[in-house]
């Protein structure tokens, strides 16, 4: 029996847009400004292992760009300056996006978790890593700031089938994920895993499981992401291989549209697809801007007159 709509619905787009959910939460439109602070990734540099994530881009891989040449408050500003313009944000959550914004000591991610806070219309920070990134003072330094600030750990998960995560070069388990989010879990910490779907031998059917893990875990939000090849990396040579197989916009549309009515309407989405620059994009080429990537998603829901949890059993 379908479930009748959550009012944490966003009411057009029948899922719980996490832009609608910060507006909620804090009552004013909150962008996040996407900031370069200079790390690189354990995955990579062979603390946990070589060559990084098949799909990752060796290209924009090197030592000038990773030390962020920009200084920290000048990428806070030029970024603040870009949202206001554009969709007139007040309030801002900085995003340490580049790389494993956790893999440093403690002492180096406090000054800059601490600098991206210094301003008044910074209300929080959002901090994207691996789950085996994670060491307890990192957490406990969170965790202190999550007593007066918004604090996000995005963690990257991509798949739940460790056959995959091992195929695909990822460096850690299901189990590792598992563990990161119950360690972080319970202290006031938003906690948001990304997802892939796509990979080569993955049916539909497996990636929509995700969805009933995600509903068992103390997840806040979600971003979803098609698997696709980019210059410079392992994926795009497979590829050109003829050994990767991309999706078809219509199979991926359908899967995200079937995994979203699974899901609880607790968890906020803040992505439904992947982009990339198209200088270095390989494949698939599905020619739609970001917003018609979004509303073929959920145009989708609202032809077949259903919306995110509509099919969830509960837990
Ligand atoms: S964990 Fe992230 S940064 Fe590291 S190799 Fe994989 S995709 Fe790249």
């Amino acid at each position: 029996m379908p479930n009748t709509p959550d009012e944490r619905l966003h009411p057009q787009l029948h899922i719980n847009s996490y832009g609608h959910y910060l507006r909620r939460r804090f009552g004013f439109r909150i962008s996040k400004v996407n900031v370069d602070a200079g790390f690189t990734c354990p995955n990579r540099d062979g603390s946990k292992g070589t060559g990084g994530c098949i799909y990752c881009n060796n290209v924009s891989f090197s030592p000038r760009e990773t030390q962020a040449v920009v200084p920290l408050e000048e990428q806070i500003a030029a970024g603040m300056a870009y949202h206001h313009t554009r969709l007139g944000s007040e309030k801002f959550i900085v995003y340490f996006q580049k790389y494993t914004n956790t893999y440093g000591s403690v002492e180096l991610l406090s000054d800059l978790y601490r600098r991206a806070l210094d301003h008044p219309d910074v209300i929080g920070i959002s901090v994207g890593t691996r789950p085996d990134s994670l060491e307890d003072e990192a957490l406990e330094l969170l965790t202190e700031i999550a007593r007066t600030k918004y604090v996000c750990l995005e963690l990257g998960l991509q798949s739940m089938d460790d056959a995959i995560l091992q195929r695909i070069n990822r460096g850690h388990t299901l189990n590792d994920f598992i563990q990161a989010v119950n360690r972080a879990g319970g202290r006031n910490i938003d906690l948001c895993a990304h997802l892939i779907f796509g990979f080569p031998g993955e049916s539909a059917a497996e990636f929509l499981k995700t969805a009933d893990l995600m509903a068992s875990l103390p997840i806040n939000s979600l971003k979803l992401h098609q698997l696709h090849a980019v210059e410079g990396t392992e994926l795009a040579e497979l590829y050109r291989r003829g050994e990767f197989t991309p999706l078809a916009l219509e199979a991926y549309v359908t899967t995200v549209a079937d995994f979203l009515e699974r899901l609880p309407p607790r968890i906020a989405i803040q992505r439904l697809y992947g982009s990339a620059p198209l200088e270095i994009s390989v494949a698939p080429q599905w020619g739609l801007k970001n917003n018609q990537m979004w509303y073929a998603i959920v145009n989708e829901l609202t032809k077949r007159g259903s919306w995110q949890g509509f099919r969830f059993a509960g837990i």
